[in-house]
């Protein structure tokens, strides 16, 4: 086996774009000379400018996707004694805000062409329940739900729609964004997320200004007014900082996707003919991953790795088998598309600032894979 000198990493982060560092570091300065670090002109500022690019009345920073997917749960006051509808296959967090808001996940299975959510999936969990008060569809990878179709099955059976948009801002479905299509949408800020902070931050977004103003509520101790408190609330604003970071960052937004798009496209066409497949993409995708599947995933890391290219697998244990949730009592088998795409998914390196060289590279890794040596 050929050990190449040539090494690509999973994915980079802005250290890899000085000028934008240097542009970064002024805004924390100001920040800083100022000491308006809690909410304030940066964070109204931010949400401002989200809410306008999501196309929503209202936009919401917290401390995190986490954060945000639980606030809007109990925002929509979901909590103990109801179910909450969530893909298998997802980031553990999608089910955790749920625990978070005191209610149970009803795991679903997955459409085995997209490995989202679907409407029929949700009509079967609500079927087999009269508990669910929320469903929450996760953009996988970049590529956006049916919420339309998912809403009108969950809004017939008495639950709202929050979307988990954690890996899919400014992506467009039915002519609005993500975010925009169900009652609330979540998004995460996290460094390695298409738009990301220096640090934990995310926000909801809704068009509903009574639930915004629960969120608002629940971010900041309950307080309405300096130690009015209307609600047991939480520490979870976004920090004025990351506010700050954002703002110059959500400018480049649209431009950062459209790259997405391009090397997204560049890499399908260089992996022709490779011995793996690739879903999608169906409708507007931003790419957050670049996932692509096969029956010798580890085989093919192995081979990738020996090439000096990074991977990962995004997710190894789909969330209703990982130990935080093996009181939901489903064994192996129990929901079976999001069981075997998580023994064949494979995440390729992809970022935005990848070199023709880095996709080159990548896909002649791939394509020089023998499945069959591999058996
Ligand atoms: C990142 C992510 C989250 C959680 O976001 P945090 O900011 O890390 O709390 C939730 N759902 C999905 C699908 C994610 O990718």
């Amino acid at each position: 086996m050929t050990v190449t000198a040539r090494q690509v990493p999973l994915l980079r982060l802005d250290n890899a774009d000085p000028a934008l560092v240097d542009e970064l570091l002024a805004v924390v300065r100001t920040v800083a000379e100022r000491a308006a670090f809690t909410l304030g002109d940066e964070v109204a500022g931010f949400e401002a400018e989200w809410a306008a690019y999501c196309g929503t009345a209202e936009a919401i920073g917290v401390a995190s996707g986490t954060d945000a997917l639980a606030l809007a749960l109990r925002a929509a006051r979901v909590g103990p004694g109801d179910e909450v509808v969530v893909p298998a296959n997802s980031f553990i967090a999608t089910a955790e805000a749920v625990s978070l808001a005191g209610a149970r996940p009803r795991v679903a299975d997955v459409d085995p062409a997209s490995g989202l959510l679907t409407a029929d999936g949700v009509a079967a969990a609500c079927a087999a329940s009269d508990r669910v008060r929320a469903v929450i569809p996760v953009h996988l990878f970049g590529a956006v739900a049916d919420v339309a179709a998912i809403a009108a099955v969950a809004h017939a059976a008495g639950a709202i729609v929050v979307e988990d948009c954690a890996q899919a801002h400014g992506a467009f479905r039915d002519g609005r964004r993500a975010g925009a299509l169900g009652d609330l949408g979540a998004f995460s800020f996290y460094p390695t997320k298409n738009l990301g902070a220096w640090g934990d931050a995310g926000a909801v977004v809704t068009d509903d200004p009574e639930l915004a103003d629960r969120v608002r509520l629940l971010r900041s101790h309950g307080e309405r007014t300096r130690y009015e408190h209307l609600v047991p609330g939480a520490t979870a604003r976004l920090d004025a900082l990351q506010a700050a970071i954002l703002r110059p960052k959500l400018a480049r937004l649209d431009a950062v996707n459209d790259r997405r798009r391009m090397l997204a496209a560049q890499l399908r066409a260089a992996l022709a003919g490779a011995p793996v497949h690739m879903p999608g993409p169906d409708g507007d995708h931003v790419h957050h991953l670049f996932v692509v599947r096969t029956d010798h995933r580890d085989a093919l890391r192995a081979h990738l790795a020996a090439h000096g290219v990074a991977s990962a697998v995004h997710y190894p244990v789909p969330i209703h088998r990982t130990p935080a949730y093996a009181d939901l009592g489903l064994g192996p088998g129990s929901l079976p598309v999001a069981e075997d795409l998580a023994a064949r998914i494979c995440t390729l390196p992809f970022w935005p600032g990848m070199s023709d060289e880095d996709v080159d590279h990548v896909a002649a890794a791939v394509r020089s894979f023998d499945p069959l040596g591999a058996r």
